[in-house]
């Protein structure tokens, strides 16, 4: 039984997850971005209430936590989002807590290994996680090892540039594919294009834009088909340098994915001609709104099961 630990930027989710990947329990509270002790305080007291509902000990625990992040020396690197966590190393805490063995990684490489290992992307040899909520995030995994860079660099997929004159990102570029292709670049595009005495901009967001392209709304769908174009132009980048057996897709966005599939393979085609691109699946995440506690987990599994 393994203890997971998802670190976002606003919450933490923590719980048991079975050597099958199903988790057993699970919790969730605010992040604290400048408090990292209280942050391990809460952490190891989320372990000990899911573990005792679970009626389980916990033999190990994975950690999967929003980057830059260290695995290798298990310690937080320049996280944006978390100020006051930066440079701390929670496998070397939570070790000394739970004497047990810990692991770290990225988010989005913990989601990967979920997908690789439990889910959508088993026996596939090389396989990318394309995440597309709020930002746009993912991991590699090729022959059942996590891609790594350069002292253990996790590569951000979202921050390859698709338009130059593009929105300028948080990276330092302008039109990077999560700048154009995120929720957020949706409900930009949407807020700009529609017309004047347009009925539905109040409140707008990605989910609601994907509800009125359902029903028909023209430009809900004009959104979804410049979303979908989007998608796709990032989606051939990754097809035209890696060639994989399969992408697997995530996030919020995607759970409208039927919405989008066919023109991201349309303008995958009309690319991507040295490539057997029509090789490469492109299959939906099937591990649900845990997959990132699961992939915590999983990343325990990888450090010292492999
Ligand atoms: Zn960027």
């Amino acid at each position: 039984m393994i203890g997971a630990v998802d670190i976002g930027g606003t919450k933490i989710a923590a719980g048991v997850v079975d050597a099958d990947g199903k988790v057993l329990a699970r919790n969730q509270a605010p992040t604290d971005p400048n408090r990292y002790d209280e942050g391990i305080r809460v952490i190891a007291s989320m372990l000990r209430e899911t573990a005792e509902k679970a009626g389980v000990e916990i033999s190990g625990i994975g950690i999967g936590s929003t980057g830059p992040v260290d695995p290798i020396r298990g310690e937080f690197g320049d996280v944006d989002f978390l100020p006051g966590w930066r440079g701390k190393n929670p496998v070397k805490d939570l070790t000394k807590i739970f004497n047990v063995s810990v692991a770290l990684e990225n988010d989005g490489d913990a989601a990967a290994l979920a997908e690789a290992g439990w889910g959508a992307g088993r026996n596939r040899s090389r396989l990318i996680y394309v995440t597309v909520g709020t930002g746009i995030g993912g991991g590699m995994v090729f022959d059942g090892k996590l891609y790594r860079g350069v002292d253990g660099a996790h590569p951000e997929v979202g921050h390859h540039v698709v338009d130059p004159a593009g929105p300028q990102c948080s990276c330092g570029f302008r039109g990077c594919w999560e700048s154009l292709a995120a929720g957020p670049a949706m409900v930009a595009w949407f807020e700009s294009h529609a017309p004047a005495g347009y009925p539905h901009r109040e409140g707008i967001t990605a989910k609601k834009i994907c509800e009125l392209a359902m029903k028909g709304d023209e430009v809900a769908l004009q959104a979804v088909e410049h979303e979908a174009l989007y998608l796709g132009l990032g989606l051939a980048n990754l097809i035209n340098l890696f060639t994989p057996d399969a992408i697997v897709l995530s996030g919020s966005v995607m759970k409208s994915a039927p919405l989008f599939l066919d023109r991201i393979r349309e303008v995958i085609r009309s690319g991507c001609r040295f490539v057997p691109s029509e090789k490469t699946q492109l299959t939906l995440a099937s591990l649900g709104d845990d997959t990132n506690l699961i992939g915590a987990a999983r990343v325990w599994h990888y450090q010292f099961r492999q």
